[in-house]
């Protein structure tokens, strides 16, 4: 892993930013604003969905909680259309909240994404694997909706991948 933030990060940051100058000519940085530029140019190139993958990486900062839900919820009803899940209407609702909160707070809770069970608090490993998370770190799907929730993360996973794909290709 290294220290240099990923195009995600670099998005997140470029939309919470007041600095969108831009530099030119040879050796030029690629700055906030050229990283908001290429996220709008990469809307052109993506498929729909992409767009409400697109606005749920800025929302944190710009958009808000609800746009992102919403686009989540509308990702959940075409995924529920195509695979012919027998949810009903609300529960389809909520699963998609909750892959949004998975997908936003993915690590687990109880041991803070390490994977090992802390000490009474103290910041010393016990070297025991997580119960919650059977040592994985990663915040644990519940059982009820599970694979329809595992569905919807996967594809608001792919979808970032895709759009990073062709925000990195823009800034090269
Ligand atoms: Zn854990």
């Amino acid at each position: 892993m290294s220290d240099k933030p990923s195009i995600h990060e670099r998005l997140v940051s470029a939309f919470a930013t007041r600095a969108l100058s831009l530099e030119v000519g040879p050796g030029a940085r690629c700055l906030d604003a050229d990283h908001v530029m290429a996220l709008g140019m990469a809307a052109h190139w993506l498929p729909p969905a992409a767009g409400e993958t697109i606005r749920l990486q800025a929302s944190s900062t710009q958009v808000g909680y609800r746009t992102t839900r919403n686009a989540t919820r509308r990702l959940a009803w075409r995924l529920a259309k195509m695979r012919g899940w027998t949810l009903s209407a609300r529960n389809v609702e909520r699963a998609a909240d909750l892959a949004l909160a998975h997908y936003m707070f993915p690590s687990c809770p109880e041991c803070s994404g390490r994977g090992f069970e802390v000490l009474d608090g103290a910041p010393v490993l016990s070297g025991r694997a997580c119960r919650a998370c059977h040592g994985s770190g990663k915040r644990p799907v519940q059982a009820r909706w599970h694979d329809e929730i595992v569905a919807v993360i996967a594809e608001l996973e792919t979808m970032t991948e895709r759009t990073e794909r062709v925000v990195r290709r823009l800034l090269r």
